[in-house]
């Protein structure tokens, strides 16, 4: 039996094949699970194209994390479809280019305040999504990039994920009493379109299979797929407000 036999999930952040939401989806589906995919804006289409590779193409709903009529869409879609929700995963983010890219100087609130709405509050727009409908309670899982540190280029990105752990802490706080969990992944660097639109990334996907004691493969999504899973499943039943790192063990090695 898979992990996540008779759950239902709702996976967001799959924009293409390398996508690590995308890896989430099809390792979910292959532990039993059935999903339904969100996508956004001009990238939707692409969400549903990309649908199509998955072992069983799921429905894809529009979820721009900015619009709250996406929203109550769709919680009411997952409402009707499926009665009960027993999971989520945040996989967005996006900063304006001039957040990113080793001038932290240059942005100003205008993008800032883009990042930290579509990258850290988001968490809390997708707990208003699902939550109503954890009456059973519930796993939210969310993707990090370790917020501990300053990194190259990283820039108000890593600002925004700094809220975004926070956020999964507050989160974790106020919905434990109805038994969901929240908890975040912090992923090693790897392939996907977000981490190509930064600037300068390079430089610290090579100095991580160095450091990291396992090594670490920027091409390989599915050790951090895997770990989501796991949080999406019941295998953690005691852990909230968690950052499981999924870097290799880069993270604990200073030099
Ligand atoms: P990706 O394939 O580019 O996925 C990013 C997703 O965010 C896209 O599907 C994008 O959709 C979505 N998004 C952006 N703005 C949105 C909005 N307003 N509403 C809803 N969705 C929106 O890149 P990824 O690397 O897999 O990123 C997924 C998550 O993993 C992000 O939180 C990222 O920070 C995190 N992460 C990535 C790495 C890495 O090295 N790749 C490491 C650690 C953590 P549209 O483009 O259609 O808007």
């Amino acid at each position: 039996m898979g992990l996540l036999e008779g759950k239902r999930i709702l996976v967001t952040g799959v924009l293409t094949d390398a996508s690590l939401g995308f890896s989430v989806a099809r390792v979910a589906q292959e532990q039993g699970a059935e999903i339904v995919l969100t996508g956004a804006g001009r990238g939707l289409s692409l969400t549903e194209r990309v649908a199509r590779k998955l072992p069983t193409p799921p429905p894809v709903l529009e979820l721009d994390v900015t619009q709250p009529e996406h929203v109550e869409a769709v919680r009411a879609d997952l409402g009707d479809r499926w009665g009960a929700v027993d999971g989520a995963l945040h996989a967005i983010g996006f900063a304006p280019p001039a957040c990113l890219g080793g001038d932290f100087m240059a942005a100003t609130w205008d993008d800032v305040s883009i990042a930290l709405q579509v990258s850290a509050y988001s968490l809390k727009t997708l707990a208003e999504v699902v939550t109503p409908l954890m009456g059973r309670g519930g796993s939210i899982v969310g993707l990090d990039f370790d917020a501990t540190v300053a990194w190259p280029a990283y820039d108000w990105m890593g600002v925004a994920k700094a809220a975004l752990e926070s956020t999964a802490r507050y989160l974790a706080r106020e919905l434990g009493r109805d038994g969901i969990r929240v908890n975040l992944v912090a992923a090693g660097p790897t392939k996907t379109m977000a981490a190509r639109s930064i600037p300068g990334f390079a430089a610290f996907e090579d100095a991580w299979s160095g450091r990291a004691p396992l090594g670490w493969d920027v091409r390989d999504p599915e050790p951090t797929a895997r770990a989501c899973v796991a949080l999406l499943s019941d295998w953690f039943p005691a852990t909230t407000g968690e950052i499981v790192h999924v870097d290799g063990g880069y993270h604990a090695i200073g030099a």
